[in-house]
C-alpha cells in the first residue's frame, strides 16, 4: 500500500450508543445524542412504503442511474440537472472533490480550522498535503462546523462550500461560479443513515466529477427515500430554529455564553469542556467536546430539558 501522510488522522467516531450506555448505566434507548446534529425524530416520509417501489425490483441495478432524482435535486437546487452530482452522502462528495482536483505533490487549503475533519482526509487520500500557499482546491464549511457561524463566502476558486447546514441558515453558494456546493439530505431532511448527498456544481465540472466516481454511489432504497422528502417539499425548521433560540436563551440564564447560530447546533465555550463532558456521559448524554467548548444538537424539547437540567446541576 501507499503509505499516508505523517499527520494522517483518521475520522475519529464518537462511541457508541451502546457504550454510551454502558457508561451511564443505562439502557441505550435512555441516551441521549447531541453530538450528531441530526433532527430529534425521524420524518414522516421515511417508512416501508417509500421503499416497496425499490425492494420489489431489489434484484436489478438502477440502469442509467437516478435521472428523476437528480431532476428534483436541480429543481430544489435552481439548476439545470446536468450541475448535480449524487454520492453517499456529503462525505463521500468532499472525497469526490479531493481526488478530482487534489495529487500527490499537491496543496489543499482548508479555512477556518478546526472544522470539518473529512476536507483533510479529502486532501490526505488524494496524496495531497493540506496547507495555504498555491493550493489547487479550497475547501471551506458554511455554515461553519463547530461553531455555527455564517461567515462571508470566501474568494478562493475552485472552493468546495460544504453547506451541509445550509438549510437552517438560509443562504447558499450553489450556483456561484467556480463553487461546488456541498450539501446532504442527513441533516434537515433527516435521512442520515440513507447517506445521500448531492454537490452543484458548473455545468463543465459536473460532469467531471462523475466520471470520477463510484458508477451507483447510492442504493434505489436510499434514492427512493431522497426523491420522498423533495416530493414532501422543502424541509421546515422553523421548529427546531424557534427551539434553538430557547436553549440559547436557557443557557445564556445558566451563565454560559454560546455563539450565535446559524445551524441547529450550539458552540458553548467552557473552561472544562473535557470535565463538563465526562460528567454529561455519566448521565447518559452525549455532547461533542472540543478544547474549550463543548457543541449541542438542538433536539426536541424535553430531551434539551434534560440537558438543560444536568448543566445547571454541575454549576449548582
Ligand atoms: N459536512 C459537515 C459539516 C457535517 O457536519 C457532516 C455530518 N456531521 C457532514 C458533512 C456529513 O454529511 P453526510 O452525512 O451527508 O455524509
Amino acid at each position: 500500500m501507499r503509505p499516508l501522510p505523517r499527520s494522517f488522522t483518521p475520522y475519529g467516531w464518537a462511541m457508541s450508543t451502546a457504550e454510551a450506555a454502558r457508561i451511564a448505566g443505562l439502557a441505550p434507548h435512555e441516551v441521549l445524542r447531541f453530538d450528531g446534529n441530526t433532527p430529534p425524530a425521524p420524518p414522516a416520509y421515511a417508512r416501508a412504503e417509500t421503499i416497496a417501489d425499490a425492494l420489489a425490483e431489489i434484484q436489478r441495478y438502477p440502469h442509467g442511474g437516478f435521472p428523476s432524482l437528480l431532476d428534483a435535486i436541480a429543481e430544489y437546487a435552481g439548476v439545470e440537472p446536468e450541475r448535480i452530482v449524487l454520492g453517499a452522502g456529503a462525505d463521500d462528495l468532499l472525497l469526490l472533490c479531493g481526488r478530482a482536483f487534489a495529487g500527490p505533490g499537491d496543496v489543499v487549503r482548508v479555512l477556518d480550522e478546526p472544522t470539518y475533519p473529512v476536507f483533510r482526509l479529502a486532501a490526505w487520500l488524494a496524496g495531497a498535503d493540506v496547507g495555504d500557499e498555491g493550493a489547487v482546491v479550497t475547501y471551506c464549511c458554511r455554515p461553519h462546523n463547530p461553531t455555527g457561524v455564517l461567515g462571508p463566502l470566501p474568494e478562493d476558486r475552485p472552493l468546495v462550500v460544504d453547506e451541509a447546514y445550509f438549510e437552517y441558515a438560509g443562504e447558499t453558494a450553489a450556483g456561484t461560479p467556480g463553487v461546488i456546493a456541498v450539501r446532504t439530505f442527513s441533516k434537515a431532511f433527516g435521512l442520515a443513515a440513507a447517506r445521500v448527498g448531492y454537490a452543484v456544481a458548473d455545468a463543465d465540472v459536473a460532469p467531471e466529477l462523475v466520471v470520477r466516481q463510484d458508477p451507483l454511489p447510492i442504493t434505489t432504497l436510499s434514492a427512493a427515500l431522497a426523491l420522498a422528502a423533495l416530493r414532501a417539499g422543502p424541509p421546515d425548521v422553523s421548529e427546531n430554529l424557534a427551539e434553538r433560540e430557547r436553549l440559547m436563551a436557557r443557557l445564556r440564564r445558566l451563565g454560559h455564553e454560546p455563539l450565535e447560530s446559524h445551524t441547529n447546533f450550539l458552540y458553548v465555550p467552557m473552561e472544562d469542556a473535557h470535565r463538563m463532558y465526562e460528567r454529561l456521559l455519566k448521565l447518559g448524554l452525549v455532547v461533542r467536546v472540543f478544547d474549550g467548548a463543548i457543541r449541542i444538537t438542538v433536539h426536541a424539547p424535553q430531551a434539551n430539558d434534560r440537558l438543560l437540567d444536568a448543566l445547571e446541576q454541575a454549576h449548582g
